[in-house]
């Protein structure tokens, strides 16, 4: 678009272009002033293009002005594009440069606290405070680029399949999603306040109530939780919705929607996504996330190691191992630093066992008093382990020593180089138990939220053994991260208070809470169910990326901080008295 400013970017000219004349604004990456001739790379978004100055050919006047320039000045120039003598090919616009005739100096700009550069020598926090010269930077320019692609495929993928973009309120009462409720104290309803939502889950079922059938948001979601690393408190979602649907309809068109945006984004093509139960993913993985773009899969040894006359083992309710490839080469002292490291209390695992198995075939372990050979090619059949492999057992409880075990499994794939950001194993994980049991409080709570149907036939479970109840719940899991989940819903009225009663609501309380829901279903509620993605996280693992805060234009640290606007932040005495807060900080 031509506007005054300009009449190309800087990113744009190339040979095509020689004799015109331009007109160009941007920001000054950098000058070289050899006196005579004066250089500047000019940047815009689209690039950068080189400008050019000389005493034979330019004004006295831009001469002097030129000179006096400093980085990260916003000028506008207008010149001739003419051939460079010497050429850069690293840059499309490399072939050409822009002598000048006119400039303008459009502002002026400090000298920036850190270089604008692709690799620059700014730390994260002065980054994070000056956000907006971060993002004049090329990876973080183009992973917001990237991120804007990513989000126009979705809509375009589900658009052309029949879905609906809906806003939801974000000023609404507390919908449970695992997590605390962000507030906002209401001014106009003393002593009342807005929860903002953990997720559109209510809305979206009511949307299918009112007949919406496919609907979808890209939408902000809130969540107060402790901060764990590359959490944020505020993140996004592809929230989605259907109705007259069953589980593998949902299944169905999600994964095109995945197969679609890693085609159309990094030209992978994947046939169709292996499923897994929960339980099978907890067994061979010890993880509900299982990153299965490698293979060290849990070999359980029980049979095999226990009733001898090793301790531990007899004592543990599992025992299990993985086969580490080529792992029988590591010293002892390697292999001491991999007992220190399951035994950090991150990981808290008490010791562990290893087998090495050597290239000719005999077994040496930390165990050789309890098993022989025999016993322990047994192992290494369990644990699928080669001549040339280490195998390491750990021992305990059994959802304990799988986490940990799982734990010692991505450590040493990211050691081994086996988790490659461009291969891409998607698979669903399906048949998550509808409840989980809080060890602290002894209490059951829904494992994805309290909407979510149990498996058919199983709700006379929920009386005798809760745990075991199985949901219609299923999670898409790419690369050993969650990047999406969801279930297939309760539409029935009475199922869905069974279902508080068994989570601990009294009657009043469900019906304070969620009686607009209940009620709902009573207006012929359709059979719905969907799932949402998380497009932050979805987002980084295609840009091939470990950190979601490089895809987010202003996120918050770890602390839940805007380090830039300096939020969270006091409000003053007057706006406290208006919403009907006192506050006492004492306490
Ligand atoms: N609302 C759910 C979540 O945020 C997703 C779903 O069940 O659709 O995880």
């Amino acid at each position: 678009m031509k506007t005054m400013y300009r009449s190309h970017t800087c990113g744009e000219l190339s040979i095509a272009q020689i004799n015109n004349e331009v007109t160009l604004s941007g920001w000054v990456q950098g000058i070289r002033d050899k006196g005579f001739m004066i250089y500047i790379d000019l940047r815009d978004r689209y690039g950068i293009t080189q400008l050019y100055f000389d005493e034979e050919n330019t004004p006295k006047n831009i001469m002097a002005q030129a000179q006096k320039l400093g980085r990260e000045f916003v000028i506008q120039v207008r010149g001739i594009v003419v051939e460079r003598a010497s050429k850069n090919p690293n840059i499309p616009t490399g072939e050409v440069e822009v002598l000048v005739k006119e400039l303008t100096v459009l502002n002026k700009a400090l000298v920036p606290p850190f270089t604008i550069e692709d690799k620059t020598d700014g730390g994260e926090d002065i980054r994070m405070k000056y956000r907006y010269l971060d993002i004049r930077r090329n990876p973080v320019k183009n992973s917001l680029m990237f991120r804007h692609k990513v989000a126009m495929e979705v809509r375009k993928f589900l658009s052309d399949e029949g879905f609906i973009e809906v806003e939801t309120p974000y000023l609404i009462k507390s919908t449970p999603e695992g997590a605390r409720d962000f507030v906002v104290p209401s001014r106009m309803n003393e002593g009342q306040f807005y929860a903002l939502p953990q997720s559109p889950q209510t809305f979206k079922q009511l949307l299918m109530v009112g007949g919406m059938d496919k609907y979808f948001q890209i939408v902000k979601c809130f969540r107060d939780e402790d901060l764990r690393a590359d959490r944020q408190p505020e993140f996004t979602q592809i929230d989605c919705e259907m109705a007259f649907v069953e589980q593998e309809d949902i299944l169905n068109v999600f994964e095109n929607l995945t197969k679609y945006l890693l085609k159309e984004i990094k030209g992978v093509s994947i046939d169709s996504f292996p499923r897994m139960t929960y339980d099978d993913a907890m067994r061979k993985y010890g993880n509900d996330k299982p990153d299965i773009r490698f293979g060290m899969e849990f070999g359980e040894l029980n049979s095999f190691a226990q009733h001898k006359d090793f301790g531990i083992f007899n004592e543990s309710e599992l025992v299990v191992g993985i086969a580490v490839p080529n792992g029988a080469e590591y010293t002892r002292k390697e292999i001491d630093a991999l007992v220190d490291w399951v035994r950090r209390p991150q990981v808290g695992a008490k010791g562990m066992v290893y087998v090495r198995y050597n290239q000719d075939g005999t077994f040496k372990s930390s165990v050789d008093k309890f098993y022989d050979q025999d016993d322990l090619a047994k192992w290494a059949t369990a644990t699928n382990a080669k001549p040339g492999d280490l195998i390491c057992v750990l021992s305990g409880e059994t959802n304990k020593t799988r986490t940990q075990l799982s734990a010692l499994r991505m450590e040493l794939a990211t050691r081994l180089g086996l988790r490659n950001p461009e291969v891409f194993a998607p698979l669903w994980v399906v048949d998550f138990p509808l409840l989980e049991l809080d060890e602290e409080t002894g209490h059951y709570h829904a494992m994805h939220h309290p909407f979510t149907s149990p498996k058919p036939g199983q709700l006379q479970l929920l009386d005798t053994d809760p745990g075991a109840v199985k949901a219609n719940a299923y999670d898409l899991v790419l690369n050993g991260n969650e990047i999406g989940g969801g279930s297939i819903r309760i539409h029935d009225k009475d199922i869905q208070a069974t279902m508080f009663k068994h989570l601990g609501f009294t009657l009043e309380e469900a019906k304070a809470q969620f009686g607009f829901l209940m009620d709902a279903f009573q207006y012929g509620a359709p059979p719905h169910g969907g799932l949402a993605f998380g497009l932050d996280r979805l987002v980084a693992i295609l840009g091939g990326q470990e950190t979601i805060r490089d895809f987010i234009a202003f996120p918050k640290n770890n602390s839940g901080r805007d380090v830039m606007i300096d939020a969270p932040a006091f409000i003053d005495d007057n706006q406290l008295k208006e919403l009907h807060l006192k506050l006492d900080l004492k306490a």
